[in-house]
């Protein structure tokens, strides 16, 4: 039996690489091989407080830095960025376990955010009337937050950090990210970056943990704002929490999306865009489309038989297998209730079309799973209601556009949703009636680009505005309005009691 000695990760705080002051460690699996490659600390309350009180030091240095001086480092992180894209997306198939070339995908969009965090001084700019009154002049200014946090899901171990913290940096906060336990070497990978494209130390640190950790970043008194993606259950913890010890708090969770096929789609371009909206990255995308909604039985028969013989195709395989359509699921135990949901959905009476429980790969021991695509599912199941976060996809047939629109309204998720059709009027009808965040006409991913807001509805989002397009930098700044008057020392001096105005 081979050893594999254990990489052991750090936290970065302060600039420096920091070794866990306790005991209290978890594994990092490579989901490929399903090894354990890496012990990472988490850190404890007293860990968590330390370092808050670092990047307060140095926010209030970083804060002063004029916008123009600290876009330049965002600048070159960006080009340090696009010149890892290598070396990152390979780190990132290890952890997380999609293919390197979804992973340079993520990376891709990833720096969209930083594209966008560069645009600060002018989204930084304030408003400005003169002689408001009295020869007075009113202008607002954006300042930053302070100390923020940002707590990050396994699925986007690059993008979804970049998307949380860029902004918040670059408007003058200082940021402590809590990256998944399961993926941490990219965030480690980033903080290398920030410090070699120059930014100070303090102004960017990773702490990692575990739910403990998080609980000591959420209700610390010096954090005044969290960002949080995640699942539902955990975003609305975070929500409930953060808000009850007075942060500003936008917590992203999980997603169900539906794909609505009109009889009038092209239905060889949509059977298309399914497979690799709904299989991509081994289906744990908050925005992968989970359900195809074909309206009438004639258009799911269609639909079906085209789909079926694609998917039977698909395979999954290792980070680094050029062949693989995906990667590997995140965890033993992921993979555990994948199998368990599709179980479930039999059990209710679903029907298995393309069975992917066992799929052909050669390592036995990583957290394989082929896409499998159900059939004959109904609203009342529970594979229907809830998250599969994994390559386990299903029809739900419905007679239709308002059916569809009915029942995708009646979910308690609202991520994104996708319709395919020509008709430009059943395209309106959907887009105006449809209770879900982000939408899609004829786009299989209706994720926005990075310049415009992303982020779900119902039980998708928690709080108050969307992220990663302009609504981060409302999030991460408050807004001060000043009313000024330079008096003439000619003047008399009068007192009035009157409540004032123009
Ligand atoms: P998760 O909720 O298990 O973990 C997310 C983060 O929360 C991790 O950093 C984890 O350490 C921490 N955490 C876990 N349990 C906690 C608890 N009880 N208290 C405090 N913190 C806790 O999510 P995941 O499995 O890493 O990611 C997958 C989920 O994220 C899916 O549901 C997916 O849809 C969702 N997601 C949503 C978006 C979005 O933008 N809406 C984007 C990506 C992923």
């Amino acid at each position: 039996m081979t050893t594999v000695t254990l990489d052991r990760l750090t936290h970065y705080i302060n600039g420096k690489k920091v070794e866990g002051k306790n005991d209290l460690v978890g594994y990092v699996y490579s989901p490929s091989t399903g090894q354990k490659i890496a012990t990472v600390p988490f850190a404890s309350a007293e860990e968590v407080d330390e370092t808050v009180q670092l990047a307060k030091e140095a926010q209030a240095k970083w804060a002063k830095v004029s916008v123009g001086k600290r876009i330049q480092v965002l600048f070159k992180f960006r080009q340090l960025l696009v010149e890892n894209t290598e070396k990152l997306a390979i780190q990132i198939g290890k952890e997380n376990g999609k293919t390197i070339s979804d992973a340079k995908g993520e990376i891709a969009r990833g720096i969209e955010s930083v594209d966008l965090a560069i645009g600060a001084p002018d989204i930084l700019k304030g408003e400005h009337s003169v002689n408001v009154g009295g020869e007075i002049n009113a202008y607002s200014m954006k300042q930053p937050l302070g100390v923020v946090t940002c707590i990050s899901p396994f699925n986007f171990p690059i993008m979804v950090p970049l998307a949380m913290s860029t902004m918040a940096v670059a408007v003058g906060n200082a940021m402590i990210l809590k990256p998944s336990e399961k993926v941490p070497y990219s965030a480690l990978f980033m903080s290398e970056l920030w410090e070699e494209a120059g930014l100070p130390a303090g102004v960017w640190n990773v702490v990692n943990g575990d739910k403990d950790t998080v609980n000591a970043l959420i209700t610390h008194k010096d954090i005044e704002a969290i960002s949080f993606v995640g699942s539902t259950n955990v975003a609305k913890i975070i929500y409930e929490t953060g808000t009850k010890h007075h942060k500003r708090v936008n917590a992203f969770g999980g997603g169900k999306n539906h794909m609505v096929i009109l009889p009038d789609a092209d239905m060889d371009k949509t059977v298309d865009s399914f497979i690799g909206a709904a299989y991509g990255s081994a289906s744990q995308r908050c925005m992968a489309i989970s359900v195809a909604m074909p309206v009438g039985q004639k258009t799911a028969e269609v639909f079906t038989q085209k789909l079926k013989e694609k998917v039977k195709d698909l395979k999954p395989g290792a980070y680094d297998d050029e062949t693989a359509n995906f990667g590997a699921v995140i965890s033993a135990e992921a993979k555990q209730s994948i199998l368990h949901a599709i179980d479930e959905a039999v059990e209710e009476g679903a029907n298995i079309v393309v069975d992917g429980r066992n799929p052909d790969v050669e390592n036995k021991e990583g957290f394989y799973l082929g896409a499998t695509l159900l059939d004959n599912v109904t609203p009342n199941m529970k594979v229907y209601k809830e998250e599969v976060f994994g390559p386990a996809r299903q029809i739900v047939t419905v007679d239709s556009i308002g059916e569809a629109i009915q029942l995708i309204n009646d979910h308690p998720y609202g991520n994104g949703v996708t319709v395919f059709t020509n008709s430009g009027r059943d395209a309106r009808k959907f887009t105006q009636e449809i209770e879900v965040g982000m939408v899609g006409v004829n786009v299989p991913v209706p994720i926005p680009v990075g310049y415009h807001n992303f982020g779900g509805w119902k039980d998708s989002r928690f709080g108050e505005g969307q992220m990663f397009g302009p609504d981060t930098a409302r999030f991460f700044t408050k807004t001060k309005t000043v009313s000024e008057r330079w008096f003439d020392q000619s003047e008399t001096d009068e007192t009035n009691f009157d409540f004032p105005s123009s």
